[in-house]
């Protein structure tokens, strides 16, 4: 009777976990690209031309826009590039001659599949060397799309940050103090005391794009550290302290980036074939 109503809890719970995901992915996606398009539309269009001359302009378009291609590109290929066990070709789908004992069956595929592959409840689906679900992409960050969310998340940190220095800039220029952002309070106070000195409209749209740029720095920020510190041990997000796989760090990053290694920095289309196939993988046990 008890394992009849924990088994409907579980049920509902599932159902409860679907929905949530059903909006959650779509919901963050959009407010990854619209964040990243706002940001280098007002920086670009807004802020920086009232500070730089027409070369600092162009040089700063430049390099923004790189950036911007970078965060967009590696969101779309992270994005659209499959790590599930259903993307490896038929005669991977069995384990090689020897491996079996390696292979682990899954209740819900109802098949074996490869080390390093763990089921997604979102995806529904074991995925290959399976990192974590990540909302921000709408897709599990897995074997064939790892370097992808490893250099969007990179990017998306370095542009957050650099929109951070100019608005900061473009606040002090406004005679905004920078402590004065941190306290809405002496705002309101300023105003009551010395009614019509303060721009209002301005200041709370400097506010508000602080505040909202702050979490834009510190979400990926957190991500991009954690996978450095992930990747330079061969490690996965749900096993973080896993030293198994840890073949040293150039190897380690090798496997996720391809063998044009650190290039993949420059574009999310430079091909990189990657080392493995996401079935075998060498330990430190067996190199
Ligand atoms: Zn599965
Ligand atoms: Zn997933």
């Amino acid at each position: 009777m008890a394992s009849q109503e924990e088994n409907r809890i579980s049920r509902i719970k599932d159902r409860l976990l679907k929905a949530v995901d059903s909006w959650t992915d779509p919901l963050a996606i959009f407010l990854n690209i619209f964040l990243t398009l706002f940001y280098y539309l007002y920086d670009v269009f807004y802020v920086v031309p009232q500070m730089l001359g027409t070369t600092g302009n162009a040089v700063h378009f430049v390099v923004t826009t790189w950036i911007v291609y970078n965060i967009l590109g590696n969101l779309r290929a992270c994005s659209k590039t499959k790590s599930s066990v259903d993307t490896l070709p038929p005669e991977l789908m069995q384990p090689a001659k020897g491996e079996e004992h390696l292979w682990h069956s899954c209740e819900k595929c109802q098949r074996t599949v490869p080390p390093r592959s763990w089921h997604c409840k979102v995806c529904n689906i074991c995925i290959l060397k399976r990192d974590h679900h990540c909302s921000f992409v709408a897709n599990c960050v897995g074997h064939n799309n790892h370097r992808y969310f490893m250099w969007f998340a990179f990017y998306a940190t370095l542009g957050s940050t650099i929109a951070l220095v100019e608005n900061l800039l473009f606040a002090l220029r406004n005679k905004i103090s920078v402590l004065s952002l941190f306290s809405f309070n002496g705002l309101l106070l300023a105003e009551y005391l010395h009614r019509g000195s303060v721009n209002m409209a301005l200041e709370v749209q400097v506010r508000l794009v602080f505040y909202v740029n702050i979490c834009a720095v510190l979400f990926p920020g957190l991500l991009f550290f954690q996978q450095i510190f992930l990747i330079r041990r061969n490690a996965v997000m749900h096993n973080s302290s896993d030293r198994t796989y840890d073949l040293g760090c150039w190897k380690n990053f090798a496997q996720v980036l391809g063998r044009r290694h650190f290039w993949t920095f420059l574009s999310p289309s430079i091909k990189s074939p990657l080392p493995n196939d996401g079935t075998q993988w060498q330990s430190k046990h067996n190199v």
